[in-house]
């Protein structure tokens, strides 16, 4: 296929913001259209906020059933299975099963790291360009690492075995005592003190940052460089002609294009349904609470607990905490006690945080989840000009400008992207 000379891309999110503005960077007219007013109003709103390169290995693994049974009926489970008539969730938990092997896992850090290490240079690139345009790009980012806690020292050896292979592929981790996690990060003196750190693994070449205000920058970017940003406007249907892609239609009318870009998150599903294909994305609710940083003693290194089972990171004026995986459809509806618990959980590793829980704000978030912890990214088998950029559950943060350049290349210099071809769909 010759390299279009427009594309629809639907979704506004991490994902589809950073696809439209390297498709337009590559001279391609580019609508980028968004159910919602503005863009990063979905999951991106107030996710975790870390960029983990060192924490790329999918969810699913040998522990995972475990847990999930352990806490099975509890409010404050993290991880929670709420069962529903609909064959999807029981055809994407069954695939998920069958992934939940070390070696399944360790299969899918490599590709996952690869974009993870992408995404790092674009975000490097975007910088530098926003800054020569004269509007720096401000997402305020941390370059202070990411710290794991572990309150138990078996858990920590584990995890440090299995941070080999990515310290194999280039990324350092190094293992910290309870001392140095406090030298570290005074934030968690108290933590220490308390005999709740049995230590830590520190990834110094991560870092952190708002997800939200990333989106939006990359849509005001793109507009800078002639990307058109229809807000408001769900598609409703994706219109294909003799077998290949010619637009989308949308309650204000059918917008054309020569090709079209999927990153509408959990409801990539809803879209690509009538073409009789599966996704093989589901959605895995979780929970963020963002509260003022409390002053003179908040973290400036992004935190994992993996004890608690949250992420903690610093934004500017704000922590933002965020924990819990749900498997149980697409509900929104937040849950307070769901809520409530990750708060605890901060409280429990950050007690300076208790006085400000008055002021928090709890939210919560669908994460486009495959059952293998990898985006499908690439063409849409059987329908020319239909690519798809989704699906990055737990990680969208960390792969998004990556997988967006990735498939920009793709699309448009018409060259193999080997670096694409684990995340295609046919995988499934
Ligand atoms: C609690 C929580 C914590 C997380 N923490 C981290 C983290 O620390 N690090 C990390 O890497 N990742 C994290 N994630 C995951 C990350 O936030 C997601 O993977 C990412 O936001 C997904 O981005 P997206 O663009 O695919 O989806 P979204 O942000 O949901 O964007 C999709 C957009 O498509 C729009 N849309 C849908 N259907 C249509 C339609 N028919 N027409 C037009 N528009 C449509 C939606 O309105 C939405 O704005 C976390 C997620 C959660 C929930």
């Amino acid at each position: 296929m010759k390299a279009p000379r427009s594309v629809i891309v639907i979704g506004a999110g991490i994902i589809g913001a950073s696809t439209a503005y390297e498709l337009a960077l590559r001279g391609v007219k580019v609508t980028l259209i968004e159910a919602r007013e503005g863009a990063g109003l979905g999951t991106s709103y107030a996710n975790g906020g870390q960029l983990s390169a060192c924490e790329v290995a999918p969810w699913a693994g040998p522990e995972i059933p475990g847990l999930v049974l352990r806490w099975f009926g509890r409010d404050d489970a993290p991880f929670r299975l709420r069962p529903k008539m609909d064959p999807e969730q029981w055809l994407w938990l069954f695939r998920f099963l069958l992934r939940c092997r070390a070696s399944a896992r360790a299969e899918r850090i490599p590709p996952n790291l690869e974009i993870a290490l992408l995404t790092r240079a674009r975000l490097a690139a975007y910088e530098r360009d926003f800054a020569a345009a004269g509007s720096p790009l401000d997402f305020q980012r941390k370059e202070k690492g990411i710290l794991r806690i572990f309150r138990d020292a078996h858990a920590l050896t584990d995890a440090e075995r299995e941070s080999a292979l990515i310290t194999r592929l280039g990324l350092e981790q190094k293992r910290l005592s309870p001392a140095e996690c406090a030298a570290l990060e005074p934030a968690l003196a108290s933590a220490m003190q308390r005999g709740d750190i049995a230590g830590g693994l520190y990834a110094s070449s991560d870092s952190s940052g708002d997800a939200h205000l990333f989106s939006r920058a990359m849509a005001e970017g793109g507009k800078r460089l002639g990307v058109t940003f229809l807000g408001n406007t769900g598609v409703t249907r994706i219109l294909v002609e003799g077998g290949k892609a010619i637009g989308v239609e949308t309650p204000q009318g059918a917008v054309e294009a020569d090709a079209v870009v999927i990153a509408a998150g959990t409801e990539t599903r809803a879209l690509l349904a009538p073409f009789g294909i599966r996704s093989w994305i589901y959605p895995l609710k979780g929970y963020s609470v963002t509260l003022p940083a409390p002053e003179g003693n908040a973290p400036e290194v992004s935190i994992t607990d993996e004890a608690r089972k949250i992420v903690i990171s610093r934004l500017g004026h704000r922590l933002r905490a965020a924990g819990q995986a749900e498997v149980g459809g697409y509900d929104l509806t937040l849950e307070p006690g769901r809520a409530r618990s990750v708060m605890d959980a901060l409280e429990g590793v950050l007690p300076q945080t208790a006085p400000l829980r008055g002021e928090a704000e709890y939210w919560c978030g669908l994460r486009p989840m495959t059952p293998d912890g990898s985006p499908v990214i690439g063409p849409v088998p059987g329908v020319a000009g239909l690519f798809v950029n989704s699906g990055h559950g737990t990680l969208g943060w960390t792969l998004g400008p990556g997988s967006a350049a990735a498939l920009a290349s793709l699309i448009c210099d018409a060259t193999p992207q080997p670096v694409l071809s684990p995340f295609f769909l046919q995988r499934f």
